[in-house]
């Protein structure tokens, strides 16, 4: 018996264990629509062109054969990159930069989980929320990110299991009766993960005066910007409407690039911290606080995948190239959704499928039960989340045929 006998049991990661099965199944028909990864339609990984275009440009250069740390708040050009990204309602844009507002301060951080992570310490250190609302269901993440600050996570409703539709009345109901001034409150900032369901304008505009009014603190997570509708402007529409509202909030967000530009790996994010005290000295403390956060936890961010995101958003073709992979991505997700759809509903599976082509970005929330999602790993070596979450972008045009028919035999 040593110190460490005691440790307590913890669940695996489900996305990450699945593919370890997925890894290990031999069978030719295996189909993975576990991970939240682009793959293209030969199944595979797909690094974008133009991040590879930019790599090879910069490796000529030299320019990212340096090694060197990057300071402890991030690349400057970078983070400006991400913001104008974030915020501007243009899109590429390269003269209309908001990268001199004094109400954001930006840091750069370990991808969107890292982003994640600096939101909840910081706001566990500084702002003592009771709770952080999170919807349900939610990225499982978000749980223990949150728990381990010791913010205890609370559920709003979203997910209306009938009819595979976003609850909203159910979500504003809860949030209006039992959320207190200084809680925050997590959003996803588009293509919600796991549900594919996002909030219309409307109700955006209805969830900001709430949060407004009850004085909570939003946390945005924008982990898919473009993936929702192929366009990084249209699926910032929500983080705008937070950032201008009126009277102005206080608020953070927390940016991935993983999915928008294929640099799983790499860990490029930002974390920004939107605040109304604008004087160099709240400014200077935030920063500074972030910075001592940042390096006592990973001292500074890598800066292989945010050289080349900023090296595409920087320049105008570049982003003009990247806008249409971004949209190639988007598309043949939609056009596989479609397809699903179809083929479902040609074979009379029992049930009502319509929400797979209405959900957006790269999951769909099938309505598949956790019994039905086992027997469709046994026996026909698909792999989904046992929420009935599908990750779309797994579907080609050589497997949809296949997955549809098996789902269509386990609902028989
Ligand atoms: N937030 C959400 C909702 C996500 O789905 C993900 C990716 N699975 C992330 C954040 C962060 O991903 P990464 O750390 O790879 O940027």
């Amino acid at each position: 018996v040593g110190i460490f006998s005691s440790l307590p049991e913890v669940e695996k990661d489900e996305v990450f264990d699945l593919l370890g099965q997925f890894r290990v199944d031999v069978h030719p028909q295996r189909v993975n629509l576990g991970a939240g990864v682009y793959f293209s339609d030969e199944g595979k990984s797909w690094p974008l062109e133009v991040v590879g275009k930019v790599e090879k440009a910069l490796h000529e250069q030299q320019a990212i054969t340096r090694h060197d740390y990057i300071p402890i708040e991030g690349d400057d050009q970078f983070l400006n990159a991400a913001r104008d990204l974030l915020l501007s309602s243009t899109f590429p844009n390269p003269s209309g930069r908001q990268t001199s507002d004094p109400r954001v301060v930006s840091v750069q951080t370990v991808s969107g989980t890292g982003a994640n992570h600096v939101a909840a310490r910081f706001l566990a250190n500084h702002v003592r929320p009771r709770c952080v609302w999170v919807s349900d269901p939610t990225w499982a993440n978000h749980h223990v990110i949150w728990e381990s600050t010791g913010i205890t996570p609370r559920t709003y409703p979203y997910y209306n299991n009938e009819d595979c539709t976003l609850n909203f009345t159910a979500m504003i109901d809860v949030l209006e009766k039992e959320s207190q001034p200084g809680d925050a409150i997590l959003l996803h900032a588009c293509a919600h993960n796991p549900t594919g369901l996002d909030p219309t304008q409307e109700q955006w505009v209805a969830i900001a005066e709430l949060c407004s009014r009850k004085q909570l603190f939003p946390v945005l997570d924008n982990a898919y910007q473009g993936f929702a509708s192929g366009d990084p402007v249209q699926d910032s529409w929500a983080i705008r409407h937070f950032y201008n509202h009126q009277p102005p909030m206080e608020m953070c967000v927390a940016q991935s690039f993983s999915k928008s530009f294929g640099l799983y790996g790499q860990r490029a994010g930002a974390f920004h911290l939107i605040i109304n005290d604008t004087s160099e000295s709240t400014r200077g403390k935030a920063l500074g606080n972030l910075a001592q956060l940042i390096r006592s936890e990973y001292s500074v961010a890598p800066r292989y995948g945010s050289t080349i995101v900023k090296t595409i958003l920087e320049s105008e073709s570049l982003s003009r190239e990247w806008l249409a992979e971004l949209q190639l991505m988007s598309s043949r997700i939609r056009s596989m959704r479609q397809a699903l759809y179809d083929e479902l509903t040609r074979l009379g599976t029992p049930g009502s499928w319509k929400h797979i082509t209405e959900q957006i970005g790269m999951f769909s929330y099938t309505g598949l039960s956790a019994a039905e999602v086992e027997v469709l790993r046994k026996e026909y070596h698909i792999y989904l989340l046992s929420s009935g979450r599908a990750s779309i972008a797994g579907l080609n045009s050589k497997n949809v045929e296949y997955v549809a028919a098996a789902i269509s035999s386990v609902r028989n």
